[in-house]
């Protein structure tokens, strides 16, 4: 595997916070630190907040959305196009978080939709894949979860696509997957699109880990050579907690 020296942190606040104001104030707090120069940092709020936080971002740091609609235009109420994100000035989109396929149902085939409108759009998706219990068979998971995720997709061109493995029971939860445990799972998601592409192209891919990542254990998971950066959710609402976070790639290289 070739050595990527980027790592990227993704702030996803979720449904929060409940005003703009304090939107700006979470992201202009973050950035009164220091942002390591190796280090991809993108904020993903609410759709409604996009353009607020966006005019506090210098260049180097990234906006994501939460979600994007299959759909290019149309009746569609309540949705939100790539195109739209994109001319909010969002660089990345995730796709397929948990929450989304667990709580509002959406299934592989509209992740599948949701991937192709995201690159017609020129955003660069994360795709989020994780199974649900911890006993669960993560080979058949996985493997099902992004087999459906990229059916009729040529291979994206590297730097297009984020893979981030977020183990469902991790989640929220306060308990983090082993960062060993972790790190084979990243294995096994190149393995898994190397078998659908090629291997090399899977080397160069972003592999992520997200669940309950927290200052404390953010080291372990973004220390591992085979995991480059962290989606970080409940943790990324708190400032001081979330700049440890970030520093925390600089430790264990
Ligand atoms: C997430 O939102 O994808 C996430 C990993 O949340 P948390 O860090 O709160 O577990």
């Amino acid at each position: 595997m070739k050595i990527m020296k980027k790592k990227f942190i993704i702030a996803n606040w979720k449904m929060n916070p409940s005003t703009s104001d304090e939107a700006q104030r979470l992201v202009k707090s973050v950035l009164t630190a220091q942002i390591p120069k190796d280090v991809e940092l993108i904020f993903t709020p609410p759709f409604v907040y996009l353009e607020a936080i966006k005019k506090l971002l210098p260049k180097e740091i990234k906006l994501a959305a939460q979600n994007i609609s299959w759909a290019e235009r149309g009746a569609y109420t309540g949705e939100i196009s790539g195109l739209m994100l994109k001319n909010l000035g969002c660089s990345y989109v995730i796709i397929g978080h948990s929450e989304r396929r667990y709580k509002i149902g959406e299934t592989d085939e509209m992740i599948n939709l949701k991937l192709k409108a995201a690159f017609k759009a020129g955003l660069t998706p994360v795709l989020a894949v994780g199974e649900k219990e911890q006993n669960d068979d993560i080979v058949k998971i996985l493997t099902r979860q992004l087999k459906n995720a990229f059916k009729d997709l040529e291979a994206p061109e590297v730097g297009r696509l984020m893979i981030a493995y977020e183990p469902v029971w991790a989640i929220g939860t306060g308990i983090s997957d082993t960062p060993d445990h972790a790190l084979s799972a990243a294995l096994l998601i190149r393995k898994i699109v190397g078998n659908l592409y090629t291997a090399d192209w899977a080397s160069d891919l972003p592999v992520l880990y997200g669940g309950s990542v927290t200052e404390e254990n953010a080291a372990d998971f973004i220390g591992q050579t085979g995991i480059n950066g962290a989606l970080v959710g409940g943790a990324s609402l708190e400032v001081l907690e979330f700049t440890k976070i970030i520093k925390a790639t600089q430790t264990n290289d």
